[in-house]
């Protein structure tokens, strides 16, 4: 019985399979690498008859390149013994120019397992592989798009943002803004708290990092400082687009802090001085007033019948000239302020006894009191040398015996030099009103006046100016004190 054409497992039905297939089939001889076989749609796709093609090999049709890596690939099966798979190879074709295949090629083996002959199969893909790469370009053009949509967006947050920063010179309205402009182009929820000053070692500045999931937290910062942390609530990660823009915001809204931070220091820098200026007004008002008054009562005897006595006019004159002094004093201390100020306080330097010199300033001092009750006691331990501006000495002097006077409390005052090592150390002990512990610092400051002294008069520069004057000695000024107990105030200086 002959095998028809219609049974399937006769030759000349796999044979119409093979040539009418879409794809390119082709054998050829395992030694020899010579076509044996070639299908209608290897025929049509390389513009070439098979009866040119069977007893050639690749050499005699592909350009020499193509014609190497075909073999290559063929002598790997062959060897192999095993299936080999070209996803995409390059062909030269005679009339449709340069495709793109994907080949299977497969070991015919004969009886004795030995490769006989070689099957490929290939499929031309060149036009779905021009479709992928086009889909490709596509959604790339689309995803470039959408970036620059984006990153024009972002520019758009960026300068609004800046301008809204910008709008107020209050750090928390200033952050009030900025979380509302945040919800919702980079977060759902935005929170942010305000810490301070605090340095940078505390804080990852690996900033973005997830604490939690979706939450990022942003420094508000500038250069080393970090004012606050912003806190951002996410529907989706955060790009790297979003991360940089949401640092920058940070960074930017730690401008429009510090700028907040430095109105605030200069507002009340203003206030303070305008408060100075005040109470300077009023300081200086008050002789003038008391002289005022002496000199009209003078005027007002003179006029009258009973004219004053000599001793009468000589006591109203010396309260007059009192008044001068003390007027004179404030001045000075206006005066050595604007010098300090403006850089231009300066020294004449002399070898000086410390000793000496306090007992000098003690004695002038208290006969200078004019009957006030008070007794100071001075004591300096053998001779104590140091380079220093006389006149500067004095003041300093004079203004820790009358601060000892003024809150001494009426009690007496002991004034003491001694040598330390290699400093000489001069200290003033009153038994006065004292100073609460978190004031001691303040008092050296300029302006400074404590409230409880407010009653007393002064303008508060007068420890600022002694501090100034032991700096430019390479000395210190330091006080010890209880309140209701007393103060020392120590002045130590360098001894030659
Ligand atoms: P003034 O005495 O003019 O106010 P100072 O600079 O001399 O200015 O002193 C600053 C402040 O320090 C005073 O207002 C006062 O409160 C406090 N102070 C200074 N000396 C004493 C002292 N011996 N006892 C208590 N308080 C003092």
């Amino acid at each position: 019985m002959t095998p028809k054409n219609s049974d399937p497992q006769s030759l000349s039905f796999l044979d119409s399979l093979i040539e009418n297939l879409p794809n390119m089939v082709f054998v050829k001889d395992a030694k020899s690498l010579r076509f044996v076989r070639m299908n209608r749609a290897g025929e049509d796709l390389l513009g070439t008859k098979r009866s040119e093609l069977i007893g050639k090999n690749d050499f005699d049709f592909f350009p020499e390149e193509q014609a190497r890596f075909f073999t290559e690939k063929d002598r790997l099966v062959l060897a192999g013994k095993a299936v080999v798979d070209i996803p995409s190879e390059p062909i030269h074709t005679r009339h449709k120019g340069l495709r793109l295949l994907h080949t299977k090629k497969i070991p015919l083996l004969d009886d004795q397992g030995s490769p006989e002959f070689l099957l490929g199969i290939s499929e031309d893909i060149t036009e779905k592989v021009q479709a992928e790469e086009q889909r490709l370009r596509l959604v790339r053009e689309q995803a470039a798009l959408e970036e620059r949509n984006l990153a024009n967006a972002r520019t758009e947050f960026l300068a609004s943002s800046t301008a809204a920063l910008a709008s107020s010179l209050d750090s928390k309205q200033t952050l009030e803004v900025l979380q509302k402009l945040l919800v919702p182009f980079l977060a759902e929820e935005c929170s942010f708290t305000l810490i301070g000053e605090i340095k940078f070692a505390k804080f990852e500045q690996s900033t973005g990092a997830p604490f939690l999931p979706k939450k990022i937290l942003i420094p508000i910062a500038l250069g080393g400082r970090i004012f606050g942390v912003l806190c951002l609530v996410t529907r989706s990660d955060f790009s790297v687009a979003d991360k940089n823009l949401a640092n920058e915001l940070g960074r930017r809204a730690g401008i429009a802090i510090e700028h907040a931070h430095l109105y605030e220091t200069a507002r009340s820098a203003i206030r303070s001085r305008d408060e100075f200026v005040s109470i300077a007004s009023h300081e200086l008002k008050t002789p003038i007033t008391a002289l005022k008054m002496q000199l009209q009562m003078a005027r007002m005897g003179i006029k009258s019948d009973h004219a004053p006595s000599p001793m009468q006019l000589g006591r109203a004159l010396d309260l007059a000239l009192a008044q001068v002094s003390r007027l004179t004093a404030l001045i000075d201390d206006l005066l050595d302020l604007s010098r300090i100020e403006a850089g231009r306080f300066s020294f004449s330097f002399e070898e000086v006894d410390l000793g000496q010199l306090t007992k000098e300033v003690v004695e002038r001092y208290r006969n200078n009191l004019g009957g006030q009750a008070f007794a100071i006691e001075a004591e300096a331990l053998g001779a104590l040398p140091v380079q220093c501006d006389r006149t500067r000495m004095e003041q300093v002097l004079l203004n820790l015996l009358s601060n000892a006077a003024k809150y001494g409390a009426g009690k007496p005052v002991r004034v003491q030099v001694e040598r330390c090592g290699t400093r000489a150390r001069l200290s003033v002990v009153d038994h006065g009103i004292g100073i609460a512990q978190e004031k001691l610092d303040k008092i050296f400051e300029r302006f400074e006046r404590v409230a409880s002294s407010s009653h007393i008069s002064g303008l508060g520069l007068g420890l600022y100016i002694t501090r100034e004057i032991l700096k430019g000695h390479q000395g210190t000024v330091a006080v010890q004190s209880r309140v209701g107990e007393g103060s020392t105030f120590i002045v130590e200086l360098p001894l030659l």
